[in-house]
């Protein structure tokens, strides 16, 4: 189970991983989009982690809720918002609860996966995120259901994210400035596939 406490230490991962991976995700907004995805990405994450310190005493709901509002105000681009929505969502999923346990962490995945969905008009398979969470929220889910133990489920999300994110480089773009491109973007990863797996790899790690 996760406390807020522990998705703290979840944020300053990401954060971590995000600023070690800038050329990279530079590279991939650069060849599909406008170049940007690395910048708003770590400068929403850095702002997550100088906040860290006002937050300690908040139960999930208020973390939530103030983590989306950073997203949306610091983040920018087409991420900030979808993120935003996706941190909304889980607030309220997470209203009047302490503790994230196994099932609302399922929860709370399927809920991104919808938030980003209908906040973008987005289907799987548009090349975009949403290719790496929708499978791994349903690969976590399916885990779950057949009552493997955590560490399955969470190994099965982390697999599926990834094998996601790769999967958008066969992918025509249908939304975002990936679509903008005459040929689709065909042959290029999805940033926002990739970062969104790199997310969900430092939440394995952190989910005890
Ligand atoms: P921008 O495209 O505004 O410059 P970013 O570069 O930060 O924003 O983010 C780009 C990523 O956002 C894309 O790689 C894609 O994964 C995601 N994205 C863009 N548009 C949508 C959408 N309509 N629905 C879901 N995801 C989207
Ligand atoms: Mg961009
Ligand atoms: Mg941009």
């Amino acid at each position: 189970a996760l406390k807020p406490e522990d998705f703290i230490i979840y944020l300053k991962k990401v954060a971590k991983v995000i600023e070690e991976n800038k050329e990279y995700i530079t590279e991939l907004d650069s060849e599909t989009g406008d170049g940007d995805h690395w910048l708003n990405m770590n400068i929403g994450f850095q702002k997550l982690v100088e906040k860290t310190g006002e937050w300690k005493q908040m139960n999930f709901q208020e973390l939530f809720q103030n983590i989306a509002m950073v997203l949306m105000s610091a983040m920018g681009g087409s991420s900030g918002v979808l993120y935003g929505s996706a941190y909304l969502k889980s607030s309220m999923l997470m209203k009047d609860k302490e503790i994230m346990d196994e099932m609302l962490f399922g929860e709370m995945l399927l809920d991104w996966a919808e938030a980003i969905a209908s906040r973008g008009n987005a289907k799987p398979g548009y090349k975009t995120m949403l290719d790496a969470i929708y499978p791994a929220a349903n690969a976590y889910q399916k885990s779950l259901n057949e009552g493997n133990d955590i560490a399955d489920c969470l190994h099965k999300m982390v697999m599926a994210a990834k094998q996601g994110a790769d999967s958008t480089r066969e992918m025509e773009a249908v939304k975002g400035r990936a679509s903008y491109r005459e040929d689709k973007s065909v042959g290029y990863l999805d940033p926002g596939a990739v970062t969104m797996a790199m997310q969900l790899e430092c939440m394995a790690e952190c989910f005890a």
